[in-house]
């Protein structure tokens, strides 16, 4: 990868960032997207999963209904209608994502942070490519671009979750931690 195809990676990330902090601020659990074709975003979005209670609202499957529901955008029935675009998403697609991405032909992914309890571009299961299929091909998932903002968006909202419960955890007195562990798994596997 050179350095200009490394920076315009590194400027959609920050788009879906962005998406992110208004999930955030929105007090949904912040992970944020925007899908690309042609150079340009056709559509960002979301987590949405409390404001919708739910739990399939991610902000990718929100973001594919706009895609798909808008004419210009996809003007006719198509097997890959998303063949010619790209996603990026501070967070791993979880495995629900990863195959919704697959069957509708996403070109490729890329993503801030790994999501070890349900990835499914490699941390739990490989639904992107890694698994076969007798019918969608694989699309690549590579990993890393704004990883540590994308962690610690995570912590930020973690940290706070909760304190309007009315008998308080353990949570309370927790502190955000900083430290950031190396990601174990080489990119993109
Ligand atoms: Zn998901």
């Amino acid at each position: 990868m050179d350095q200009s195809e490394g920076s315009i990676h590194h400027k959609w990330m920050k788009c879906a960032m962005q998406m992110a902090e208004e999930a955030l601020a929105a007090q949904e659990v912040p992970v944020g997207c925007v899908f690309i074709r042609h150079g340009r975003i056709i559509a960002e979005a979301r987590n949405r999963t409390n404001e919708l209670r739910n739990a399939t609202r991610h902000a990718e499957l929100e973001a594919i209904d706009c895609i798909l529901s808008n004419k210009d955008l996809t003007p006719e029935l198509r097997d890959y209608p998303l063949s010619d675009t790209s996603l990026y998403v501070t967070v791993e697609p979880c495995i629900m994502c990863a195959s919704a991405l697959r069957q509708l032909g996403i070109k490729e992914v890329f993503y801030g942070c790994e999501n070890d309890r349900f990835g499914g571009c490699g941390s739990v299961l490989g639904v992107n490519e890694s698994l076969t299929h007798p019918k969608h091909p694989g699309y690549k998932a590579t990993s890393g671009y704004c990883r540590e903002e994308a962690i610690m968006i995570l912590r930020r909202f973690y940290i706070t979750e909760n304190t309007n419960a009315p008998v308080p955890k353990s949570k309370t007195n927790r502190v955000l931690k900083t430290e950031i562990k190396p990601h174990t798994r080489s990119p993109g596997s």
